[in-house]
């Protein structure tokens, strides 16, 4: 069974005046135990907005339809009342920008025992014990934990992030662009430690960022996200050098490359709005590849083998 499958995920947000941006176009993923996706799109494509509706944390103007299983139940189904017994214990997340999952006003220790305690896990010197070990998990002194967040580093901050989304044991870890904000050496460090987590723990990951090099370090598979919809999923590899939809060609080409090869050409044009409906495929406008069916008819499912699918008119790939 998988650890997470998300089945036509939905998401509008009420605008003024009446209107709806349809912010998450019904997407579909699945997720094996010890597993880590990439997700992966432009910004605006919907992807931080997907995995804050599969941990119910989306604001009262979003309405969200769908299925999320976790272990076959769909927590997604009665609100939060599903949901909150799974958030944080089964499903967890670390944020964008690591300083902001953090109330500066508090230690960094009483953040990270306060989900134990109300997960009912451990109290008082056991869950102090337990937090010393979380951090040391993730590389840092347990003796810290009585420490402010402004008193660590950006680095550390992330890192103490991730002990706290691992404080209750989750199967399932959702990381917002965990690595953003962070300078190169540190944005190593803390890939390194999410793929040795996963790897240790079994624990299965989405891993967000529009960072197509870091995908392919720590990741095995990819889906990649284009106006609220997946235009193609597959593994890294079958992305990267046999794309079945242009969009995932022209971001590798618009990817510089560290070795020098192959030119690095931009994307024209913008992605379209999603306060308005879209007929044929999203992408039409920007395709190098567009033909007559694509602006008319919307992209059937194609697929070049277990796993690698895309929404696109072409046959025969990208
Ligand atoms: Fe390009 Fe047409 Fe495929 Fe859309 S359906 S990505 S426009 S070739």
């Amino acid at each position: 069974m998988s650890a997470l499958a998300v089945e036509d995920l939905h998401v509008w947000f009420d605008l003024p005046g009446g209107r709806e941006l349809h912010a998450v176009q019904g997407i579909d993923l699945a997720l094996e135990p010890g597993e880590r996706l990439g997700l992966v799109g432009e910004s605006g494509c919907g992807k931080t907005t997907a995995i804050l509706a599969m941990m119910g944390l989306l604001p009262p103007s979003a309405s969200v339809a769908g299925r999320v299983l976790l272990g076959g139940e769909d927590i997604l189904a009665g609100g939060d009342r599903t949901m909150r017994p799974h958030r944080w214990t089964d499903i967890a997340m670390v944020f964008q920008g690591a300083m902001n999952a953090f109330d500066p006003v508090k230690t960094v220790g009483s953040q990270i025992t306060e989900p134990l305690e109300r997960a009912g896990i451990a109290s008082g010197r056991a869950a102090r014990a337990r937090t010393a070990e979380l951090l040391e998990l993730v590389g840092i002194s347990g003796e810290r934990q009585d420490r402010y967040p402004h008193e660590f580093s950006g680095g550390m901050r992330q890192r103490a992030a991730i002990a706290m989304a691992l404080a209750c044991e989750p199967k399932v870890l959702l990381a917002d662009e965990p690595t953003t904000a962070l300078d190169v050496m540190v944005q190593a460090q803390i890939l390194e430690l999410l793929v040795r987590l996963t790897d240790e723990l079994g624990l299965a990951m989405i891993l967000v960022t529009h960072d197509l090099p870091l995908v392919s370090q720590a990741c095995t598979r990819a889906a990649v996200m284009y106006a609220g919809r997946i235009a193609e999923t597959g593994t890294t590899r079958e992305l990267h050098h046999a794309p079945l939809h242009p969009y995932t060609r022209m971001l590798f080409q618009a990817t510089p490359d560290l070795r020098g090869t192959g030119a690095v050409s931009s994307i024209p044009g913008a992605p379209p709005r999603l306060d308005e409906p879209t007929v044929g495929c999203p992408f039409s406008p920007r395709c190098d590849r567009a033909f007559a069916p694509c602006a008319a008819t919307r992209p059937p499912l194609r697929t070049a083998g277990t796993g690698h699918l895309a929404h696109c008119h072409l046959e025969g790939g990208a």
